[in-house]
């Protein structure tokens, strides 16, 4: 009979729990070891605001299309576990889903904390031990995986599956310990840039509208020297005393990388659902409704009561002037403004301020069929840590979930 194969996992978070259940599923003698003492899925517990978007119902194709960079590493592990698997996985571990806009799938119970507790409950049920130390490194000899050690001592076994996830939110415990490792035993690591992140804007005007959540507005990036849109979307964002920040921030920020001081602006209409010509009869009408104000009490219907003072700075109107005294050019050049607010942007904020590290473990050394590395044999790699990554939308757990059942079923065969 075949000896039983002794698996660590190391890293309790979306990545580790769905490796290490599976392995154990697999036949093999699992230990999980998550650094956060008694605390498993620490970063999942905040995920989506505590609601957790744990995948997205789209196909394989549209997933691809939310994935930038090395969206090819990844068909084998979607053509093996996709998001309607996901879907399909947590319903039976008692987890009722929901899709919202954007086929964006939740727990209906709306708790990033049911589906910690789903994948904890069925770790205990595969049979899988959980050791709540920090690994320190990963032993070898003669080129192959031969244990873990951490502060106790040193743990022999045949593989070991690294979930450490990426450096984003480090105070939830992940702070790149995978990364060090892999260099520790010659893999490459690509850079480690945030994604997914607040932007630096170089703007005073930030700082005056700081708090001011926009809803329901249009959001373009553009480019300053070629004059392009990178990027555009419609919703929500918010500014801070840095910059902005909101959904469609984050989103943005996945497109423009290489962003640096004055190379894209941000643009943002306030009045989407008005063409040019509606918005001016829509000035025109407000202006006789307050004929007698002045321009600066005039806007009131128009705009949230922060934002007033900063477009009448911008439009060099007067804020004295009489709205009927207001010309036809100062009204158009008004209409422009609110169409097309620019903010210059500077930068983003810190990789720690980040929903996802970018860059990770170089994928030329992984075997995208089994996850394992090629450098070193019986040590397989899952989630975050690897380089890979993608938009907002659930397509990142569903990649630290689709990684994971492949490195687990892979490192439980031993190939
Ligand atoms: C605020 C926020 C919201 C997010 N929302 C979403 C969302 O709604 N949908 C989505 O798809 N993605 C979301 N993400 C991204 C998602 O959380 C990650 O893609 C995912 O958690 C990656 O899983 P992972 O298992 O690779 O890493 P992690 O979840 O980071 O887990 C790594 C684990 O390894 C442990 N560890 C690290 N080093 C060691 C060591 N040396 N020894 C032992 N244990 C160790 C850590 O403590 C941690 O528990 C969000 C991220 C953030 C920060």
């Amino acid at each position: 009979m075949d000896e039983i194969r002794r698996i660590a996992v190391v890293g309790g978070g979306a990545a580790g729990m769905m490796a290490a259940a599976v392995a154990a599923r697999n036949g093999a003698d699992v230990t999980l070891f998550e650094r956060n003492e008694g605390r498993l899925g620490k970063k999942l517990r905040i995920t989506g605001k505590g609601r957790c978007n744990l995948t997205n119902a789209c196909t394989t194709v549209e997933f691809m299309e939310a994935v930038p960079r090395n969206a090819r590493f990844l068909y084998a592990a979607l053509a093996r576990f996709s998001p309607d698997d996901t879907q399909t996985h947590f319903e039976a571990l008692g987890v009722p889903l929901k899709v919202e806009r954007g086929r964006r799938v939740f727990p209906v119970s709306d708790k990033a904390a049911d589906v910690v507790a789903a994948l904890a409950a069925d770790l205990r049920q595969a049979g899988v031990h959980i050791v709540y130390r920090r690994v320190t490194e990963i032993c070898t000899e003669d080129g192959a995986v031969c244990g873990v050690r951490t502060a106790d001592g040193t743990y022999r076994f045949d593989a070991v599956i690294l979930c450490t996830g990426g450096v984003s939110y480090p105070t939830t415990g992940s702070d790149g310990d995978g990364h060090r490792f892999a260099r520790a035993l010659g893999h490459s690591v690509t850079p480690l840039l945030p994604s997914l992140v607040p932007i630096v804007a170089d703007d005073s005007v930030c700082r005056r509208l700081q708090g001011l959540s926009l809803k329901n507005v249009a959001l373009r990036m553009i480019a300053a020297e070629s004059g392009k849109t990178v990027y555009d979307d419609f919703g929500e964002m918010m500014f801070t005393h840095f910059g902005l920040t909101g959904p469609m921030i984050l989103s943005a920020s996945a497109h423009i990388r290489d962003i640096a001081p004055g190379k894209y602006s941000a643009v943002i209409d306030l009045k989407p659902a008005l063409d040019a010509k509606a918005l001016d009869a829509r000035l025109l009408a407000d202006f006789a409704k307050y004929a007698n104000r002045d321009f600066l009490n005039a806007m009131d219907d128009l705009l949230p009561q922060k934002l007033i003072p900063v477009i009448i700075e911008r439009s060099g109107i007067d804020p004295r002037k009489k709205v009927n005294l207001i010309t036809r050019e100062e009204r158009l050049a008004l209409g422009a403004l609110l169409k097309g607010f620019a903010i210059p942007l500077r930068g983003f904020r810190p990789i720690d301020e980040a929903i996802i590290t970018s860059g990770g473990i170089s994928l030329k050394e992984v075997d995208p069929g089994s996850m394992q590395s090629k450098r070193i044999a019986g040590l397989y790699f899952a989630g975050e840590l690897l380089d890979l990554d993608a938009y907002t939308g659930g397509y990142n757990l569903q990649i630290a979930f689709s990684t994971a059942v492949l490195a687990g079923e892979h490192a439980a065969w031993g190939a």
